[in-house]
């Protein structure tokens, strides 16, 4: 298990090879124990060469065939349901040996998956290993983790087996020596009584969404917040550079991004020259277009297609995430020997727009934000979508700054963007309300469409169809 994280002193060719071993061990195990994936890939011969060889497999197909997916006879989504509909079993091992964590349910009602120990095992360890450890805070900040008292905050959604409190409670349950050192905050709570729980538990680190951290960075730029945390993980959301920036220094300490899912744990973590790693060794990770087809490092993708090399219980391979990335075309100058990304946003988010030639464009939510969170005092944006010419836009800001002057700063920005790439008749409007936080998900979306369902949806249920 130590060459999991040992990784430093091995090449792109190794990790690319312990990859290949791993994808084929995970698509043997599932042709032979998943009854949907000895289905799907029936027609394929028995040695596949390249994972594009695979059809992908989407949202819809994992909801409609959870039971035959699983490699576990014995599971099945009405003991699954039946399991999660009690209260006291967050975090508890499902038929003794497996966590199981809900979708936030935005979308519709929260989706079960189902990790095995080993997977939950690992993948925790490497996070913390290859992020943390050797990158932002390394044996130094243990040390001063330890001498703070080693406690942990995560700001989350208090209840349910959302990803975040059920493994939180998996580790309290597997730790029991540790339990004091780990608390949940929940970030539907006020302001007021999150500064007060915090400063109660004077935290030696914390977590959470990035917005929830500019939230508390206000406090504590007031005065109220008095915990000095010796790191802070921003995950669930997109972290632009102005936030992190925001966070780091008002908090006084470094503050990095993890990027992961319900479905497949942590999979990146934040380098310092701002790209994300994800672990390739035992994970793939596939930027394709809406009609699965790969798309070049450097451009944008219109989803991520990931293969989990590590949960064999419920395997996912080329698994529609829904999330936009875009790659780095060149090694990163950090030295890792993992491939570097960016996630610019959510599939749903992203903005369409004319151009003056009659062709549409597609702006990834993080671009458009990165712009607006780049003027100076803009602590967060958010853009919605009215039509496909108006765009309507929410700002939180340092409370010193003048809107007049910050909203004029913003819209020249934004529109010389636009002109760069010949958008036209785009008018944006300020919105006098405050960015809308989803009440489920607790998460403030970047993007919200009022406009109707886009063309690359339709494209998409089609060649779901063809594997349905
Ligand atoms: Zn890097």
């Amino acid at each position: 298990m130590i060459d999991s994280f040992i990784v430093r002193r091995s090449s792109v060719t190794e990790v690319e090879k312990r990859q290949k071993l791993r994808m084929d061990e995970i698509i043997s195990y599932a042709r032979e124990f998943s009854p949907f994936y000895k289905m799907l890939y029936s027609g394929l011969p028995q040695k596949i060469n390249r994972l594009s060889d695979l059809p992908p497999v989407t949202k819809p197909q994992i909801k409609k065939y959870f039971d035959q997916i699983c490699t576990d006879s014995i599971i099945n989504h009405d003991d699954v349901e039946s399991f999660i509909s009690n209260p006291e079993n967050v975090g508890k091992a499902y038929l003794d040996k497996y966590l199981v964590c809900t979708t936030s349910g935005t979308a519709g009602k929260p989706e079960p998956f189902i990790s095995d120990d080993f997977s939950v095992n690992i993948g925790s360890s490497i996070t913390r290993i290859r992020g943390g450890l050797t990158q932002w805070y390394g044996l130094r900040g243990v040390l001063k983790l330890f001498a703070a008292g080693a406690r942990y905050a995560l700001l989350d959604i208090k209840g349910g087996h959302f990803s975040g409190v059920a493994a939180l409670e998996w580790y309290r349950r597997e730790h029991p020596q540790a339990k004091e050192r780990i608390k949940l905050i929940s970030i539907f709570d006020k302001l007021e009584k999150q500064v007060h729980e915090l400063n109660r538990y004077d935290p030696a680190a914390i977590g959470g969404y990035p917005s929830s951290m500019v939230m508390l960075a206000r406090e504590k730029l007031a005065g109220r917040l008095k915990i000095k945390p010796v790191f802070i993980i921003l995950v669930g959301e997109l972290v632009t550079k102005n936030n992190k920036n925001f966070i780091e220094q008002i908090f006084g300490c470094t503050a990095y991004e993890e990027y992961g899912s319900t479905e497949n744990n942590v999979m990146a973590v934040q380098c310092k020259e701002g790209w994300l790693h994800y672990s390739s060794d035992w994970f793939v990770l596939e930027p394709v277009d809406q009609e699965f087809k790969p798309v070049p490092n450097g451009e944008t993708s219109h989803t991520v297609l990931v293969t989990n090399l590590m949960n064999k219980v419920m395997p996912l391979i080329r698994y529609d995430q829904g999330d936009s990335v875009m790659f780095k075309p060149e090694p990163c100058t950090c030295g890792s020997v993992f491939p570097a990304m960016k996630v610019m946003g959510r599939k749903e988010e992203v903005i369409t727009l004319l151009t003056k030639d009659g062709n549409h464009i597609s702006i990834a939510p993080l671009i458009l934000v990165e712009i607006a969170e780049g003027v100076e005092s803009v602590l967060r944006a958010q853009i919605t979508q009215k039509s496909s010419t108006l765009l309507e836009i929410r700002l939180l800001l340092l409370p010193i700054f003048e809107l007049k002057i910050v909203w004029t700063e913003i819209c020249d920005r934004i529109n010389q963007y636009f002109e760069e790439f010949g958008i036209i008749d785009v008018q944006l409007k300020l919105s006098f309300e405050p960015p809308k936080q989803n009440l489920i998900s607790g998460k403030y979306p970047i993007v919200i469409k009022d406009v109707e369902v886009s063309q690359h949806q339709h494209i998409k249920e089609n060649i779901y169809e063809q594997f349905h």
